[in-house]
């Protein structure tokens, strides 16, 4: 399922231009020491018709392979006959900042059900990894301190252990990587040391790290233990026995 993700990702990735975007650099300094998010949605080279495409055909593939329920499938299948998602649907998911989303007790009022938010961030996600691509390079990430994206304002539902040390999250949405303290929780900022607790797969490729403190955690990607760079769609779903012995021992996805 991943690999058949991965093709029709890569397949629209290949007919994409990449975004000129004028940088400012002081300015970009300034919005990010400020803890805001630099790309604009109108900054997204979207082409709509190419999106709703993808959008179909990766519904359709996690709806084959059972990792939808029926109504969540049906709705999905009625908004491609409608030739939808329109354009404005798109931008309120994703200007859905990642603290409404996390912030206690208000999941169920972050408004896209959860599998229409995960289909759309897998159908955006060529168009924005376009852009953040053409970004990253360029700017200077030193000033930035949140738990969120500096990019897009994804939540970081992954993390990399690079060889040279430390630890980067990694962007659910735009794929951007940025740096944050290993020890701590980028949910609550509790100090993780004494207070957490490690899961390592056995080929030590992937590390997990619950929050004894909020009870939520990050998998990681161990760069040092890989022979192959992070692929987020396919390592997300590589790394679900880890979710599952967290989830075991009472900690939260
Ligand atoms: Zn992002
Ligand atoms: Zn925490």
């Amino acid at each position: 399922m991943q690999v058949e993700i991965v093709v029709l990702q890569h397949r629209v990735a290949s007919r994409l231009t990449t975004p000129w975007i004028e940088l400012d650099a002081e300015h970009v300094a300034r919005e990010l020491a400020a803890g805001r998010p630099i790309v604009s949605f109108g900054d997204i080279p979207f082409d709509w018709r190419e999106f709703r495409v993808l959008f179909r055909l990766l519904a359709d593939v996690l709806a084959r392979y059972d990792v939808l329920e029926p109504p969540d499938v049906a709705m999905l299948k009625a908004m491609g006959r409608e030739g939808r998602p329109e354009a404005r649907e798109v931008e309120a998911w994703y200007l859905s900042p990642f603290e409404r989303s996390h912030s206690a007790g208000a999941a169920s009022s972050a408004g896209a059900p959860d599998s229409l938010a995960t289909v759309l961030s897998m159908s955006a996600r060529p168009f924005l990894a376009r852009t953040v691509d053409a970004l990253h390079q360029r700017v200077n990430l030193a000033p930035w301190t949140q738990a969120f994206c500096p990019f897009c304002g994804g939540a970081p539902e992954f993390a990399l252990l690079p060889r040279t040390g430390g630890r980067r999250l990694v962007c659910a949405r735009c794929t951007a990587t940025w740096p944050f303290p290993e020890q701590t929780c980028p949910y609550c900022g509790n100090a993780l040391a004494g207070c957490s607790t490690s899961f390592v797969s056995t080929d030590r490729r992937y590390r997990l790290t619950g929050c004894d403190a909020c009870r939520k955690y990050v998998k990681a990607f161990d760069v040092r233990n890989a022979d192959r760079p992070f692929l987020y769609d396919v390592d997300a779903v590589a790394s679900l026995p880890l979710d599952a012995a967290a989830l075991q021992r009472g900690y939260l996805g």
